[in-house]
């Protein structure tokens, strides 16, 4: 068969992949990326559901790498709504002439490793057979939507929509009774907006989530000033691996008084910065009970009927173990009369009917179902290509027991395959822009030293990358995340294995630099 040879094949063209594929073509390498949508934006291309923003500043959610894409954007609000983010993503693809590299409408379906060639073989669903010297799974770690499998689902005789895949044209709630299934953030944030529509929107809850307000608002121009003033202190900050912004010392000791005191910053509209805010929040139990005893004090505070109240009040898990969430007025909808909370707890979905959904307890008669059922999240865009590796290992099975790897780029056994903000990398657990650009900076740093030295294929040490999972779960365990389960521990998808997912320790960006400065000592490279 026919193969088109290329030096890189990227796969996705969100923010990390952009970046990807923009660093080794500016570097003359023939790149071809392939991404799924029919354009740029990751993420921001799928979930354009009602109300759907990010949950950091926007300040601090764009590329850090490109001062002109940097110095010729302005967020209007303080959380971009995702027509935002997307238009932002279009400005990044325009300046950097990114989309003649990609082919889009296209997934990978397979991706062998050619061991006599050094080379990956990679096949699309258009058909298109290529040979690739370097395959970066630029995928994102949110971007497979767990699909809704009750009994009955096709006999709905509504629409059906899912957050993670929302339609592009404008849905239409007006006079509608909605069901919503989930409180994640996905519907955390576009309840409010299908309530303010529809005649009656039923929220399915099988656990209820910790929420942060955004207190929203256009970003003021001293705020903007400020942190332009800011910015090349903070981009020293990150790319030395420091946090970037101001924190108290992790061996703050507050008394009581002070730690209540303290914890109320969840409130001040920071979002995920202000949990970040909190030292040992998802380490020590006392910091974490005092944060969650105030936001649930808040709960309380807004929603009007104790009952409901009390079923909002997440106690099952300690806050900031699933992802906390950032909202606009998700407590105070449970006040309008059109809103109804479903508690799951007390009798589960059995089934979708024609007319709804049925519970162990009623059947809720609705014209719409809202998916919000989350993502099989950062192993769920990687274990679903064939990829196969030395001796055509699937890596499915090198993942049978969790995703082992290293620094959360590369596989042993699959030489000169890198994934972006992959399983056992902070990813999620930061900035995940940045987290991208790091490993980003990683994989063209090995790319340009095997380049330089004529050599054709890198694999990383099996003996290293044990060593990174031990330490991945080892720092896991010092933690307070093994108690939710969340999509962190891969607990939301049946049969997953029950591993931390992202990688909890902070130094990671500074351990990337130590290695590049040791000349890759885990790696093994050879011509
Ligand atoms: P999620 O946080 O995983 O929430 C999924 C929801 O669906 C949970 O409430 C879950 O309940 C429920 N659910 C799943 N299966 C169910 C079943 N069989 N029956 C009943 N309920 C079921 O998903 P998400 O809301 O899409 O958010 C995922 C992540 O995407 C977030 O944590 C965040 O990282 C990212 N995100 C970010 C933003 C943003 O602000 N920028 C917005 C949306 C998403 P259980 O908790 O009981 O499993």
């Amino acid at each position: 068969m026919e193969r088109r040879e290329v030096d890189a094949v990227v796969v996705g063209a969100g923010f990390a992949g952009m970046y990807m594929s923009f660093a080794l073509r500016q570097r003359g390498y023939d790149v071809q990326g392939i991404e799924a949508a029919a354009d740029v934006g990751g993420t921001w291309y799928w979930n354009r559901y009602p109300g759907a923003r990010c949950d950091i500043p926007s300040l601090l959610y764009q590329y850090s790498w490109h001062e002109e894409i940097r110095t010729s954007w302005r967020w209007s609000e303080k959380y971009a709504t995702q027509p935002e983010i997307l238009a932002y993503a279009n400005h990044c693809a325009d300046i950097l002439g990114i989309r003649p590299l990609y082919r889009f409408e296209t997934r990978v379906t397979a991706a062998h490793w050619d061991e006599a060639a050094d080379r990956w073989l990679v096949d699309t669903d258009k058909g298109e057979f290529l040979s690739a010297r370097f395959l970066v799974m630029a995928t994102g770690a949110l971007s497979v939507p767990k699909e809704p499998d009750f009994p009955g689902l096709d006999s709905f005789n509504g629409p059906q929509l899912v957050t993670g895949r929302w339609p592009h044209q404008p849905v239409d709630f007006k006079g509608k009774r909605v069901a919503v299934v989930g409180t994640g953030s996905s519907a955390i944030q576009s309840l409010p907006h299908i309530a303010a529509e529809a005649a009656q929107v039923y929220v399915f809850q099988r656990t209820p989530n910790f929420s942060l307000p955004a207190l929203n608002a256009p970003i003021p121009d001293e705020e903007r000033e400020a942190f332009e003033a800011m910015w090349p202190m903070y981009k020293a900050s990150i790319d030395a691996g420091e946090a970037g912004v101001e924190l108290l010392p992790e061996d703050w000791e507050p008394t009581d008084e002070e730690l209540a005191e303290h914890v109320r910053i969840l409130w001040n509209g920071g979002g995920l910065v202000s949990t970040v805010q909190i030292p040992r929040l998802t380490k020590d139990e006392r910091i974490n009970n005092a944060a969650c005893d105030f936001v649930r004090s808040q709960i309380r505070a807004l929603v009007n009927d104790p009952v409901v109240a009390e079923k909002l009040c997440p106690t099952s898990f300690p806050i900031s173990t699933k992802r906390a969430c950032v909202d606009t007025d998700y407590y105070i909808t449970f006040n309008r009369d059109n809103v109804t909370l479903v508690d799951l707890t007390e009798g589960a979905i059995e089934e979708v009917t024609p007319r709804g959904i049925r519970t162990a307890n009623a059947e809720y008669e609705v014209d719409m179902i809202v998916w919000a059922l989350g993502f099989d999240a950062m192993t769920g865009a990687l274990t679903r290509v064939d990829i196969r590796g030395e001796e055509g290992r699937p890596l499915k099975d090198a993942w049978y027991a969790g995703p082992a790897m290293w620094m959360g780029m590369m596989v042993a056994g699959f030489p000169n395959l890198f994934t972006i903000t992959g399983p056992g990398s902070p990813s999620v657990l930061m900035n995940v822009i940045l987290a991208g650009e790091h490993n980003v900076e990683f994989v063209q740093a090995v790319v340009e030293r095997m380049r330089a030295r004529g050599q054709t294929r890198v694999t990383v040490d099996e003996a290293a990358q044990d060593a990174w999972v031990a330490h991945v779960r080892q720092e896991a365990e010092g933690t307070l995340f093994p108690r939710a389960n969340s999509w962190y521990m891969g607990a939301n998808i049946p049969g997953k294995p029950r591993v931390m997912l992202p990688y909890v320790g902070t130094d990671y960006k500074k351990r990337l630099n130590a290695i590049v400065a040791a000349d890759f000592p885990d790696l093994r490279f050879s011509a």
